[in-house]
């Protein structure tokens, strides 16, 4: 018997051991063990084969050392799949994609469960027994008669007891001295969610709509793996049109034919108020309900994942990585706001969460995909154009609802009535300032939103022109107002505020654009009756700041939300009428092909978030391009018309979703060896070019420095994405380059930055 392995932080290769008769039977193909390897002697790895001879003489093998968690296999042999078709695929070494399939806790089975001391109530008290106990040992009698309140063998957690007693473990032993009972300590799930109270949300009887778009999902369960009917689901919903109702009852449908369930949210959105819509929909019928995302202890996250291998979680739910949740028996796999772009990982293996969800549900025995979102992706829409999605849309909001009234105002118009230069930027328009004062007035909550954190985006000396850069990046540094320091949003790199200007000192620094401490500082000066409150992640550092203040807007204690995309997906606050995009620029001028796509998206979204109640929402977008296509098909609710104008470019200019592309990055500390070798790759990749992939020219990134390294960048597109991704590995293990240039291959990539 041969065990071949992949060894943790190694090269590209397998390696074949023997299995001692000690672990015959127990090692299993996704068991992860401890073997020799070169010097080491005790390497950790995972075994992804069982094979019956192995291409090396026996005895030139050695031996596994050892196992972890027992031998029990750890990773499913879909998961293995999916860990090698990433490596191809996205142009990594399979170690690394293995990484991204197995939390670190899990893979060095670091962390256990929590011992947690238990105490078992033996014999029950009569009321004579206690009263005698009361007179002797009141304490005793106290801490008997709580236990008493729970059954007869029941393990009962000592800790909580003895506070709610006010007793000490004196106490208890005394008790279990006289044979009332015993402790014997038990592990424990952390629960993140632990005295929280889910009441329960059943069913809403659907919409025609909805209930269209369910009889999709369940022909898509019921049908064959492998059919046509089991392809994914788009589900085109309007922001309030009910997605979510959809996606909980067709994991129910799901769990009524003994399966599980997988829903993706992007982790921005994973909030209190998602979770509780599921935990409350499917915890009351005894199925359980795991939360995975990034700010999970280590405790936490080994339990939530131990839940889900054992079965005992029927539903998970979690941002991207949660693709590779250990469900066995999945059914459906719902991948929610599915354009959004925190489902790419932005660090090898660079997957798309929603891509390897399509993935995975075709590599699993009998599972469908659901994919929902107000905007879909070019790349999702156009397979649904093509056929290899089925496309159901929902219109409609709940209830008939309008969609929100869009009005644009024009800055530049908006700059000469007010009299300003580009130097002081606009915050609130005339119109939107009245907006907002009118909203105060009916007792109605508005939301401010700006992509920008921070005060001002830059300092800019107005006598020599000066503006204060990072030192390592190149981009300006933002003022932050609070922190009363410049900070660098790419590398964290800060700054005192200077008081002159370095360059020719002079003091009349200006600080220029806008940031979302300077909308707060503003609007709190125009309204200061109002409680204005910011939400962005300089706000949010506490631990429950966000939830703390989300539940202060729920609940009226704010008036005027001002925040980052923090508050443009997913919310949902009845008595939101008014939205307000202070400058919806920002996001269409980047240097990249999808800025249209996304200012569509976002406008779109953050709108979504008015009018979700009786009221009809009303949304102001500033901007100084208010003809912009995507801000005109956003303002008219038209994803169609945008979607004919956005592909057809796409397809002009030989874009996704009409091809794939692949992104190279050279990083290094000087430019002008950056620049050679890109040069030399460049040359490389041109001997031999596959028919069907065209190269581009090398040429600095748009980002051209970055944390000290200067950025290069090739470009490569394909029909097919595997001729790209091959190529490049054949190319890349031949080329050796110099120790301080790094390179990054990125298959559909999202950011060209
Ligand atoms: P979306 O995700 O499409 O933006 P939601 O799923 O959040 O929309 O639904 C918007 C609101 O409508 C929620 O408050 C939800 O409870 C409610 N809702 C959804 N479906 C129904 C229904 N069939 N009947 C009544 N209310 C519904
Ligand atoms: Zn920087």
């Amino acid at each position: 018997m041969f065990a071949r392995v992949i060894i943790d932080r190694s090269a590209d290769r397998e390696f074949d051991y023997r299995v001692p008769p000690a672990l015959v039977g127990l090692v299993q193909v996704g068991s992860r063990v401890r073997v020799p390897f070169r010097e080491r002697a005790a390497a950790l790895g995972t075994v992804v084969d069982l094979p019956a001879e192995s291409p090396v003489p026996a005895e030139k093998l050695r031996p596994l050392a050892g196992a972890l968690h027992n031998g029990k296999p750890i990773l499913s042999t879909v998961l293995i799949t999916m860990a090698r078709w990433m490596a191809d695929y996205y142009c990594c070494a399979v170690e690394t994609a293995m990484r991204a399939v197995l939390p670190q806790v899990i893979r060095e089975a670091a962390v256990n469960y929590k011992k947690q001391l238990h105490a078992r109530l033996l014999r029950l008290p009569s009321n004579d027994d206690l009263a005698t106990l009361k007179k002797r040992a009141p304490r005793q009698a106290e801490l008997l008669e709580a236990l008493a309140r729970n059954a007869l063998g029941e393990p009962v957690a000592v800790a909580p007891l003895l506070t709610e007693c006010g007793a000490t473990h004196t106490t208890l032993n005394a008790l279990a001295k006289a044979g009332w009972l015993v402790t014997a300590a038990a592990a424990v799930a952390r629960d993140p969610y632990e005295g929280e109270q889910f009441l329960a949300s059943p069913p809403q009887t659907l919409s025609a709509d909805q209930a269209a778009a369910l009889l999709a999902a369940r022909e898509a369960l019921d049908a064959a793996p492998g059919s046509a009917g089991k392809r994914p689901i788009l589900l085109h919903g309007v922001t309030g049109s009910g997605k979510t109702e959809v996606y909980l009852q067709a994991i129910a449908l799901a769990l009524e034919r003994g399966r599980t369930a997988l829903v993706l949210v992007p982790e921005i959105s994973l909030t209190p108020q998602t979770v509780e819509r599921f935990k409350s929909r499917f915890e009351p019928t005894q199925h359980e309900v795991a939360v995975l995302h990034s700010h999970l202890s280590d405790g936490e996250r080994h339990d939530e994942w131990h839940k889900i291998r054992d079965g005992r979680a029927a539903v998970v739910i979690g941002a991207r990585s949660a693709v590779f949740a250990p469900l066995t028996n999945l059914g459906i796999i719902v991948v929610d706001e599915e354009h959004e772009n925190s489902y790419k990982q932005e660090e090898a293996p660079r997957y798309h969460g929603r891509d390897i969800a399509v993935l995975r549900a075709t590599l699993e025995e009998n599972c469908v995909v659901l994919l929902g979102s107000a905007t879909p992706s070019l790349e999702s829409f156009h397979n649904a154009a093509t056929g290899k999605y089925r496309l159901v849309e929902l219109p409609q909001r709940i209830d008939d609802r309008r969609m929100p009234r869009m009005r644009i105002v024009d800055l530049r118009t908006e700059s000469q009535r007010q009299g300003r230069h580009s130097a002081q930027p606009i915050v609130l328009s005339e119109k939107l300032r009245a907006a907002i004062g009118d909203r105060l007035e009916k007792k109605e909550q508005t939301i401010l939103f700006l992509n920008r954190r921070g005060f001002a985006t830059s300092l800019v000396c107005p006598v020599c022109g000066h503006v204060h850069k990072c030192v390592a990046c190149s981009v300006a540094l933002t003022v932050h107002r609070q922190m009363n320091r410049l900070v660098c949003h790419l590398c964290g790199h800060q700054a005192a505020l200077p008081t002159r200007c370095p360059e020719c000192r002079d003091p009349a620094i200006r600080q220029a654009g806008l940031g979302t401490e300077r909308v707060e500082e503003v609007v709190g000066k125009v309204f200061p009756k109002a409680v204005v409150r910011r939400m962005d992640a300089d706000a949010m550092t506490k631990k429950d700041a966000f939830r703390e203040t989300l539940t202060a807007f729920r609940t009226g204690k704010i008036d005027i939300l001002v925040g980052t995309q923090m508050i443009a997906k997913g919310l949902h606050f009845p008595n939101v009428t008014l939205v307000g995009i202070i400058n919806a620029d920002l996001a269409l001028h980047l240097p990249d092909f999808r800025a249209g796509e996304r200012t569509f998206q976002l406008l779109t979204q953050v709108a979504g978030r008015a009018g979700r109640g009786e009221t009809e929402g009303e949304v102001f977008v500033q901007s100084f391009t208010p003809f912009s296509p995507s801000i005109q098909f956003a303002r008219h609710h038209d994803f169609a018309g945008f979607w004919e104008q956005e592909s057809g470019f796409r397809a002009q200019c030989d874009f996704p979703p009409f091809l794939h592309l692949a992104l190279v990055t050279l990083r290094c500390p000087h430019q002008e060896r950056g620049k050679f070798c890109c040069e030399t790759l460049h040359r490389r990749l041109r001997e031999n070019l596959p028919p069907g992939v065209t190269l581009g020219e090398p040429a600095p990134a748009p980002l051209e420095r970055l944390k000290g390294h200067w950025r290069f960048q090739l470009l490569l597109r394909a029909r097919n994405p595997l001729k790209l991704s091959r190529h490049l590995r054949v190319v890349l293990e031949k080329l050796t380059l110099p120790e301080d240039v790094q390179v990054a291959v990125d298959i559909d990539p999202f950011q060209l930055l």
